[in-house]
């Protein structure tokens, strides 16, 4: 992961000009283990489990609430397609750079407001896919790229090159020589337009995003953001992080595969621990 100076401003730099940079992030790992002890500690309890297997056990269950206070602010710059795949997740607020408004001050912000191009022209640069992302379709899954690169990635790197710019060309002509209103130019401006935004959600929501945007199944751009944000979350909040990755790379089965697993176990007389006996016959 790249970045570029530390502290609040951090910026994790991620495609040919994206980046992912943390604004604020509010509470820690010592917050949630305190909130989610809070009944225990009230009753005067004094002896407790482990922090990172209350945590591992508060996520495992679903738990969510005491990691529903900690709070992740990014300011994201990104590609527009990966930017409406942002804003599928409907528990995140989000605002945009240049907001849909009236007012002259572009920094007011609310989770309702969209970027719209509006306000003011767009003037942010495009995503040039690099030959990493110049893939051929998968075979196996009708949404993905396959890690083949198609033969010609230069062929196909200038042929989106020359799109932009003259889609580029066309909408400064539009707004200028034709003097037609920004709101509409808008109409001619490519996907592969980069966007800025703010999105802000909490630590529960964020690893919920994680767990979908870092998958195999998930567009190859938005898992390199997904890639920074991990890091990010590791960071600020390491003993979470530690206790969703024990949760998040295991499996969840169906009734029918437990069945199964249970009558190998037992067909071939299989000891288990009874840490996991408990897990398997529904007793922990
Ligand atoms: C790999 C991948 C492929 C995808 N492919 C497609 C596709 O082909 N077509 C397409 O249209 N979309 C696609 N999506 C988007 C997907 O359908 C969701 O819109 C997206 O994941 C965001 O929704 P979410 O529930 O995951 O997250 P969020 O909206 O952040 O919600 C998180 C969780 O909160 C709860 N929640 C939030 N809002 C509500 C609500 N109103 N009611 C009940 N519970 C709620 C649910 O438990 C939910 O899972 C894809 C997503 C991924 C990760």
């Amino acid at each position: 992961v790249d970045r570029v100076n530390r502290s609040k401003n951090t910026k994790f730099l991620v495609l040919d000009d994206g980046f992912v940079q943390v604004d604020g992030v509010l509470y820690s790992d010592a917050d949630v283990t305190r909130i989610a002890r809070i009944t225990a500690l009230k009753a005067g309890k004094t002896k407790f489990r482990d922090d990172r297997d209350l945590l591992a056990y508060f996520l495992r269950e679903k738990h969510a609430s005491p990691f529903g206070f900690p709070t992740i602010n990014l300011l994201i710059r990104c590609p527009f397609p990966i930017r409406e795949q942002w804003f599928r997740h409907r528990t995140g607020h989000r605002a945009e750079i240049l907001v849909e408004s009236t007012d002259p001050i572009p920094s007011q912000f609310s989770e309702q407001q969209q970027f719209s191009g509006r306000y003011a022209p767009y003037n942010d640069g495009y995503n040039i896919p690099t030959d990493e992302y110049l893939l051929k379709p998968s075979s196996t899954n009708n949404q993905t790229s396959s890690e083949e690169k198609v033969e010609d990635t230069e062929g196909a790197r200038n042929l989106i090159i020359s799109l932009v710019q003259s889609a580029d060309a066309t909408y400064r002509s539009l707004i200028g020589k034709y003097g037609l209103a920004r709101e509409r130019a808008r109409w001619v401006v490519p996907m592969a337009a980069y966007t800025e935004f703010y999105f802000q959600q909490n630590l529960w929501n964020v690893l919920d995003w994680l767990t979908k945007r870092r998958s195999a199944h998930a567009q190859k751009e938005i898992v390199a953001y997904a890639k920074v944000i991990e890091q990010i979350v590791k960071e600020y909040f390491p003993l979470t992080y530690e206790a969703w990755i024990e949760v998040v790379e295991g499996v969840t089965l169906t009734r029918t595969e437990l069945h199964e697993l249970r009558a190998i176990l037992e067909s071939n007389a299989i000891a288990i621990t009874p840490k996991l006996e408990k897990r398997l016959y529904g007793t922990g």
